[in-house]
């Protein structure tokens, strides 16, 4: 136990020269010696602190130690403190205090006898240090078993991902075959019609789109999904699993040597603290490190949090001595995979050992990596249901170059929201959200189906308008902005109103993506300069006549 976590031990007597005394007695350094004067006094000091024990002095002028404690068993607080009557009162005269728990009451006569004294509180004492520990060692237990439920939620999770990815990769494959014949055909059908109607252009532009998505779709599958090999072990042919054992013991180093002898194909390293287990980890690749709690310069638990702040994601197996349960509960919310009796060491509690630490790591390593597949599969902004910007930047070159191959005018639209950090310092970030995914909303009911709406930004929209000029452009988006002008928005008690700055920019006046982009940008300066809240058209100096 180190300083802080001293006892607490509450004294209660009228007299002054009795506390005086007992505490004289009762001196011990892990013992914090609280005093009372009366029973109302003791009712406001055990609100305060936690104790382990009173020493309650029965005879006291206003209320006396039996009224107190029977306060004091009213509240569900201190009701469990053991208490021990202090009395002049015969030994004779039958006193029971109803109502405690059994073994929480004691008595003790006066004159003190400083060795009864001292041997019934250290056996308070004791009994409380063993109910604390057991309690925390509950909680502990309670911890980890949460955690190592949560990490097998997270492996479903992981499963059901890959389950996801092997589906789309699937569907996928099976759009392909019927998209290319319809593709085929509308080749045909304008084979045959000469110059092709703006109808077979368009399900011809439909059915392009349709084959850019499964193409990603496939090649994403391509490189995510390797089948987890079931003959993944240890005694992989061909590839040795590199483990390091970090102990200061030369004994352990020797009996894992040895028991690791019969386990073919691994290559056993050895470091003697944490210092040199780091630089170890930083020369050399590793498998599993096996870890030792004792060593010269920290703790497991420091050795734990240097590979986490250093970013290694090496699975870690603790081996403890017997008795460790507590330790390695802690130790395994602190990150390790799985933990090893000393006393138990044999070649198939190692090598099951080594093969379920790798093999989780291994689970864990798959799913985040899926889980970076999915998110650059995901094409749509959370908040806004908009189209995100990677999907809006790859759409835009290309309907740019459709617009250029088949020379209709196509519009980009970008908008940002007038002093929109004002609204969030005024009602909050949530307000803002709400704000944005409100916007959405609209401009999703405002674009027309061929449109593609976008979140460009923070709080910047985008629009890509094909096949449409400036005019209507302009009397569209005119239209919107008045719409939001004019809209109330509410969050909680408060009601306020937005506006929109919006540029338009053509792809007539515009040689490449970038320009397209930086007139629109351009424009929406122009707009938040001149203002705010209204529409502005990129005009080329040469047309400004
Ligand atoms: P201006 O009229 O010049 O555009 O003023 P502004 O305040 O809108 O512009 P500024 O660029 O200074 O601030 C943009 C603000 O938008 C700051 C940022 O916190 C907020 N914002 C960006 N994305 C989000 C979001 O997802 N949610 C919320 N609530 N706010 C966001
Ligand atoms: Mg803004
Ligand atoms: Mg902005």
């Amino acid at each position: 136990m180190n300083k802080t976590e001293k006892e607490n031990i509450l004294i209660v007597d009228d007299r002054p020269e009795n506390l005086l005394a007992l505490e004289r007695l009762l001196k011990r350094p892990d013992l914090n010696i609280i005093r009372a004067t009366s029973g109302n006094d003791a009712l406001a000091m055990v609100l305060e602190h936690d104790f382990a024990l009173i020493l309650l002095d029965v005879q006291m002028p206003d209320m006396d130690g039996f009224e107190t404690a029977e306060l004091m068993r009213e509240n569900d607080e201190t009701k469990r403190i053991p208490i021990i009557f202090v009395t002049a009162i015969s030994k004779e005269q039958k006193y029971v205090f109803k109502g405690y728990d059994a073994g929480a009451v004691d008595y003790l006569f006066k004159p003190l006898d400083p060795d009864i004294l001292k041997s019934k509180v250290n056996v308070f004492l004791e009994l409380h240090k063993q109910k604390t520990s057991l309690e925390k060692m509950n909680e502990e237990l309670r911890k980890a078993n949460k955690k190592m439920w949560e990490q097998q939620k997270a492996v479903i999770e992981e499963e059901r991902l890959k389950v996801l990815l092997q589906m789309a990769g699937a569907t996928a494959y099976e759009f392909n075959q019927p998209l290319t014949s319809l593709l085929e055909n509308i080749k045909l059908i304008k084979t045959d019609n000469k110059e092709g109607s703006e109808h077979i252009i368009q399900i011809q532009k439909a059915g392009e789109m349709i084959s850019g998505i499964v193409e990603k779709i496939r090649t994403i599958h391509h490189y995510e999904i390797e089948p987890r090999s079931s003959e993944f072990s240890i005694t992989d042919p061909g590839q040795k699993t590199r483990i390091l054992l970090v102990d200061d013991s030369d004994d352990a180093f020797e009996i894992i040597k040895e028991t690791l002898r019969d386990i073919n194909f691994t290559d056993l390293s050895r470091a003697v603290n944490i210092k040199e287990a780091l630089a170890v980890l930083k020369q050399d690749k590793f498998d599993l490190i096996l870890l030792d709690h004792f060593l010269d310069d920290g703790t497991g638990f420091d050795f734990l949090a240097s590979i986490a702040k250093e970013g290694i994601e090496i699975p870690v197996v603790v081996v403890t001595a017997f008795g460790d349960e507590m330790l390695v509960s802690q130790m395994i919310q602190s990150g390790a995979y799985d933990y090893l009796p000393k006393n138990k060491l044999s070649t198939e509690s190692l090598s099951r050992a080594i093969n379920n630490a790798i093999d989780k790591a291994r689970l864990k390593a798959e799913a985040k990596k899926a889980q970076a597949r999915m998110a650059e599969m995901s094409t749509i902004d959370e908040l806004t249901k908009l189209a995100n910007r990677r999907y809006f930047m790859e759409a835009l070159e290309g309907e740019l170059e459709r617009a250029r191959r088949y020379k209709n005018e196509m519009m980009l639209v970008i908008m940002d929201l007038d002093h929109f950090k004002k609204v969030n310092d005024t009602y909050g970030h949530l307000a803002g959200d709400m704000v944005l995914s409100e916007i959405g909303k609209e401009l999703k009911e405002h674009v027309r189906y061929n449109d593609l709406a976008s979140r460009y930004g923070g709080e910047e929209l985008a629009v890509i308008l094909p096949n449409t000029n400036q005019d209507s452009a302009c009397i569209a988006y005119e239209r919107f902005r008045k719409m939001v002008e004019e809209r109330l928005f509410i969050h909680g008690s408060s009601q306020f109103n937005i506006r929109v700055s919006i540029g338009i920019a053509s792809s007539n006046d515009s040689n490449s993506l970038n320009d397209l982009i930086a007139h629109a940008d351009l424009a929406l300066y122009k707009a938040k300069e001149t203002g705010r809240n209204k529409v502005i058209t990129y005009t080329p100096e040469e047309k400004k006549t």
